[in-house]
């Protein structure tokens, strides 16, 4: 399948950084930035609601539905902790973020979450569970990448820009 312009996923765990990456990224290339979270919460893409962490479950369907129209002419950025509901064919470059669980701990304390959904968080974190969720497909590439600093930031858009470029 040929898009002029490349689709990329950016994932991982709540607090790595994807909004603030995926925003940076938009803002120095021609991409648009799908924050799918907020996709859910504006256009209700849920059925369910979790009491203990407070939150709605998305469903999977309707963030297909949302997203497949958007992500079929190319050349947006998808940002969203969870990933093996999607078309593989319609992602050309996985971007899974990763941070020391010591910074994921103080960014989700900053973030006033309860002390559950950071601990189910962390934990997420330590076993790399956004990592694996990621479909394998020998044509797509899965970069894991460092995101504790704005030093790892900057390095990561360097790299993911030099995709774009060369893309098609
Ligand atoms: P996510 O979208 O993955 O939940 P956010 O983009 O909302 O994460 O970032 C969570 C917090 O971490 C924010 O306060 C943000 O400013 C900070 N942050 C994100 N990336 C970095 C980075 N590379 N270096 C330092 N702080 C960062
Ligand atoms: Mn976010
Ligand atoms: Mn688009």
């Amino acid at each position: 399948m040929s898009r002029p312009k490349p689709n990329i996923l950016v994932t991982g765990t709540p607090g790595v950084g994807k909004t603030t990456f995926c925003e940076a990224l938009a803002a120095a290339s021609s991409l648009e930035h799908l924050e799918v979270s907020k996709m859910v919460r504006e256009k209700r893409l849920y059925r369910e609601w979790d009491d203990e962490l407070d939150c709605s479950i998305f469903d999977e369907e309707m963030v297909q539905d949302a997203l497949e129209p958007l992500l079929e002419s190319g050349g947006c950025v998808v940002d969203f902790h969870s990933s093996s509901f999607l078309d593989e064919s319609l992602v050309d470059l996985v971007v899974v973020l990763r941070v020391d669980t010591s910074t994921l701990y103080d960014r989700l304390e900053k973030r006033h979450y309860p002390e559950s959904k950071v601990k189910q968080n962390v934990e997420a974190e330590i076993f790399q569970s956004c990592l694996d969720e990621v479909f394998e497909e020998a044509d797509i590439q899965i970069w894991e990448m460092p995101h504790d600093t704005e030093e790892h930031m900057e390095e990561a858009l360097e790299r993911v820009l030099g995709f774009v470029r060369s893309f098609g």
